[in-house]
């Protein structure tokens, strides 16, 4: 039996860090929206127990390491299933890019085993294990648009940003969050105002959406990778309407209410970074 399981990307619309935890975890309150930019999950049925996992990307392990293998192994062990699977990933979400790809990509494993094995498990127990394998899991177990707290794991759905583009820069560097977190200083970083985010969506404001937008992460990498900030300058100077940093970076995300002004600022970027993609945010019906 195969099973297949689309695991989008998601981007940040803000990000706060409010200080540290006893636990060594950071608390966060941060909005996220999943776009149509997804890698393809196919998940194949086999008998004996093993789990094998195998990726077209040089930069993602295939072997333990992946966060879809320990999704199956979390999944499997917690219960107590004997059978096993082929996991194989297309990768399309550019790696290491601040928009949770490894994060849907487990996120994707855990709905789709629950599928495929008809285990009924809810979708909070799904949220709850998730939570184990990463903050950005639980987001991405359900998608569209919420407001994630405490280290991620705590997720109220919001309504969905009004309808724009969303293009999408990257420049050529990796960035992974274990390295940026324990650079904040939640005293020294400015707070986006995400109450304001909140209600700009829930009244469908784009113009409101895009001045309230904002991630406390820019303080902190901005200054470790100047071309970051110089590519959200630029996203802004080519027309986005709004522009933010997504996750630890180093991907911005820029929004434009028109399609037109989207491909004007992609052809803008293109010269200038080498991942750019035009996306649209997903709306719940
Ligand atoms: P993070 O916040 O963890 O840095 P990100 O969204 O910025 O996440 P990812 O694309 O998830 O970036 O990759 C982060 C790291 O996780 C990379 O070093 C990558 O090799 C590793 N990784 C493990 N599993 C996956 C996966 N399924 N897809 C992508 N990267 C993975």
């Amino acid at each position: 039996m195969v099973l297949f399981e689309r695991a989008p990307a998601k981007i940040n619309l803000s990000l706060d860090v409010l200080g540290k935890r006893e636990d060594g975890f950071h608390e966060v309150e941060m909005i996220m929206t999943t776009v149509d930019l997804a890698d393809r999950i196919e998940l194949y049925d086999i008998a004996d127990g093993r789990i094998e996992i195998s990726t077209d990307n040089q930069y993602v392990p295939n072997d333990e390491r992946n966060l879809a293998y320990r999704a199956a192994l979390v999944f499997k062990n917690t219960y107590q299933l004997h059978r096993g699977v082929r996991i194989n990933i297309r990768k399309n979400i550019p790696v290491s890019a601040g928009l949770g790809g490894g994060s849907s990509d487990a996120a994707a494993v855990l709905r789709g085993l629950n599928r495929m094995w008809s285990v009924g498990i809810s979708e909070a127990e799904l949220i709850e294990l998730g939570s184990v394998l990463g903050s950005d899991v639980p987001f991405c177990i359900t998608g569209y648009t919420a407001l994630g707290t405490g280290h991620g794991e705590k997720i109220r759905t919001l309504a969905s940003p009004p309808p724009c583009y969303v293009v999408l820069a990257k420049p050529n560097i990796g960035i992974s969050t274990r390295h940026i977190f324990p650079k904040v200083n939640t005293d020294a970083i400015s707070h986006p105002q995400t109450e304001a985010v909140i209600q700009s969506l829930a009244e469908k404001d784009f113009d409101k959406l895009c001045h309230h937008i904002g991630n406390a992460l820019e303080d902190v990498t901005f200054p470790l990778y100047p071309e970051v900030k110089q590519l959200k300058d630029k996203m802004l100077q080519t027309g986005a309407s709004g522009a933010m940093m997504s996750g630890s970076g180093p991907t911005i995300a820029g929004l434009t209410r028109h399609f037109s002004k989207a491909k004007r600022i992609y052809n803008g970027l293109r010269g200038f970074c080498n991942e750019v993609h035009i996306v649209q945010m997903l709306d719940r019906r």
